[in-house]
């Protein structure tokens, strides 16, 4: 099986293209490098020892998407291309609603020219909006809080649309929750341009000293200890969450939250950093950020019980990865 993978180069994407090589799949990536480096490339095939082609390519282009589908029989695809920074979004909306949208639209079109019938979309739990906990994949999904938010609720409904109209074309909608940590080698990770919006890379430039202190965005939500709580999955859990959506994908369009099912809160993943890597993080407590919820995770029953997929790797294997990411890299 051929899987065409967007935004290889990325966090999750070079994940999850180690974790599709090591199950046997063959790998054809396209990313633009827009928010990634060449060097993502060469370290992937140095964890799997194994080959994929690659386009330097914008997926938003009906060309040069034609191309790839032509000079390769293309099974599946994972589209992970994407804008993604918050913040961003609210200042250049149309920057994301072309993008985001566009890319998933010129997709979706060559897959059913050329018969690719299986279509991973990297969607994120920021579609339940402010909702009832845990979220769960049945409940209606409320707005969200900003123009990224909402290139990924539209391209749901843009797939769902899709595979409605076009028997046989079937579509996974992942949605992500918050993903940290690094593949165990420490040769890919998580690596932000400019200062991260993340936390745990935050957290890692915190501990290398290339940032003075972590600013924890509010001390006075209603939890257990005042600060916000989410549900931190390790990157190669949520890789293999997309291996087993293309095995066990069902027909037609199939919804599957990927986290861990856990909440922890701003201050535990902080603490778990320091006792994982023994070190100190320098830290002050400062205003909430503008759009956060207090406190959201998973309900990750349903992909267990259709996909036979759960999170194996705990929150110190992800401060520990994090880091040993963070250390290797040179910046
Ligand atoms: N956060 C923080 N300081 C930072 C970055 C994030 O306190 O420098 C908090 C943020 O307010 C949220 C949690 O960490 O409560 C996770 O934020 P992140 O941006 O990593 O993911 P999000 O949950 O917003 O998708």
């Amino acid at each position: 099986m051929k899987i065409l993978v967007t935004g290889g180069a990325g966090f999750i994407g070079s994940h999850t293209v180690a974790a599709l090589q090591q199950a046997g799949y063959d790998v054809v990536i396209a990313d633009n490098f827009s928010n990634s480096k060449p060097a993502v490339l060469e370290n992937i095939r140095k964890i799997t020892g194994r080959d994929f082609k690659f386009y330097e390519t914008d997926v938003t282009d009906t060309a040069s998407v034609e191309k790839i589908f032509a000079e390769n029989k293309i099974d599946g695809i994972i589209h992970f291309a994407g804008f993604k920074a918050v913040g961003e979004s609210v200042e250049l909306p149309l920057k994301y609603y072309s993008n985001n949208l566009q890319s998933t639209v010129v997709l979706a079109d060559a897959c059913i020219k050329h018969g690719c019938n299986k279509f991973v979309f990297s969607s994120s739990a920021t579609v339940y909006g402010d909702n009832d906990i845990p979220f769960a994949e049945t409940m209606p999904l409320k707005k969200t809080t900003n123009p990224y938010g909402e290139t990924k609720a539209i391209n749901e409904r843009i797939l769902t649309d899709t595979a409605n109209a076009n028997k046989g074309f079937n579509v996974a909608l992942l949605r992500y929750f918050n993903p940290v940590g690094a593949h165990e080698s420490g040769l890919i990770g998580e690596d932000p341009q400019g200062i991260p919006n993340n936390l745990m890379p935050y957290i890692a430039r915190v501990a290398k000293g290339t940032l003075k202190k972590l600013s924890i965005f509010g001390n006075d939500y209603p939890t257990k200890d005042g600060t916000c709580i989410r549900d931190y999955i390790h990157v190669m859990d949520l890789a293999e969450g997309h291996v087993a959506a293309l095995a066990k994908m069902p027909q037609g369009v199939s919804v599957y939250n990927l986290g861990t099912g856990k909440g922890i809160s701003v201050l535990e993943l902080v603490t778990a950093f320091e006792k994982a890597n023994n070190l100190t993080i320098p830290k002050k407590f400062a205003p909430r950020r503008a759009g956060d919820l207090a406190e959201y995770y998973a309900d990750a029953s349903k992909a267990l019980r259709e996909l036979g997929w759960q999170t194996k790797r705990t929150v110190e294997d992800c401060c520990r990865d994090a880091w040993r990411f963070e250390k290797n890299n040179s910046k």
